[in-house]
């Protein structure tokens, strides 16, 4: 055994001293890192759509509107964004002054290499489109119409402080896309009163020589069974993140919301990112093909509330996001 030792210890000297150059290289192929996209939590998002709700209409120039704006700014921070809040004053489809503020959540600000989320917070100030004559003059509470939107992006702002994203990311609240003219009222058509906000953006935007590679734009992503087809503008200015988005969608199990229908045009913010900042974008909005407007039967009236909030709609949309950025090089 004596000796048994003696020659393994110098057979393990005599490798040990063997020099370094004949050395058989080991080819390694480092395997690609695995791509670990977060899961939403649609208890979540769907909580982060009610404290909206909660503050009542959020329509610019009213109180309600303000405490929601120090909400989304709170939050946004919470959740490590580098907030900016773009304030100005535009004017109304009835010349009134609005004050509104465009709420900017920056992620990974120095990165060129960016896509923006966006949504739009403020909710529309008329009932226009109720059976009942005598609501129309209310504001609405905007639960799908604006909430649910930002409901899931404020949950992928939370999900983002437990996982940086690797690319730059802009979370873009909208203030005043919905103070178009009333409908109810036989008022001559005034162009571009829609979308106030993101025209204001799309001139002005918060950083010196900003760009964005795109723009993807939830509106009204939160209704039970829900579909979103490909929307008009969406196809005419960037049909390849329509594919991509919507293929997303189906590889993850969600074809039931992404279909494939092309429909008409959409006068949305996503209208003004492509025509304006020239950032090619797109919206991911319902289509009820079973209305007359073919928005939802809330749209734009007193029934836009919590009801029509389903949390698995808003798991498909947001989750179906996380993968875009999660996978976007
Ligand atoms: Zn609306």
């Amino acid at each position: 055994m004596k000796n048994l030792a003696y020659i393994f210890v110098s057979l393990v000297l005599l490798f040990s001293c063997k020099p370094t150059t004949n050395k058989k290289e080991t080819k390694y192929i480092k395997p690609a890192p695995r791509i670990t996209v977060p899961q939403l939590n649609p208890d979540s998002a769907y909580n982060f759509v009610k404290q909206q709700v909660d503050f009542g209409p959020r329509v610019p120039n009213t109180r309600a509107h303000e405490k929601c704006a120090d909400y989304l700014v709170k939050k946004l921070k919470s959740y490590n964004a580098e907030v900016i809040v773009q304030k100005a004053t535009v004017k109304s489809f009835d010349n009134k002054s609005l004050n509104i503020k465009n709420i900017i959540g920056q992620y990974n600000p120095a990165n060129k290499n960016r896509i923006i989320l966006t949504s739009h917070w403020d909710s529309r100030p008329f009932s226009d489109h109720s059976e009942h004559p005598e609501l129309r003059d209310n504001p609405i509470l905007g639960a799908n119409d604006g909430a649910s939107g930002v409901g899931i992006l404020l949950e992928i702002a939370r999900l983002f402080k437990q996982n940086p994203p690797t690319i730059g990311v802009d979370i873009i609240f909208f203030d005043a896309e919905d103070y178009g003219s009333p409908d109810h009222k036989d008022l001559p058509y005034k162009p571009d009163a829609w979308c106030l906000g993101s025209q204001y953006w799309s001139k002005n935007k918060h950083r010196k020589n900003y760009s964005a590679k795109y723009g993807i734009l939830l509106d009204m992503v939160g209704a039970p069974n829900a579909i979103f087809t490909r929307e008009g503008f969406s196809m005419n200015y960037a049909p390849w993140l329509v594919d991509k988005v919507w293929g997303a969608g189906t590889k993850l199990g969600y074809s039931n919301f992404f279909d494939y229908t092309q429909t008409g045009s959409i006068t949305d913010d996503h209208y003004y990112l492509n025509t304006i900042a020239q950032i090619p974008s797109i919206d991911i909005i319902q289509y009820d093909p079973t209305t007359e407007t073919h928005f939802g039967a809330y749209w734009h009236t007193e029934n836009d509330n919590m009801s029509n909030i389903d949390k698995y709609t808003l798991k498909a949309v947001g989750q179906t996001l996380l993968y875009i950025v999660y996978n976007e090089k």
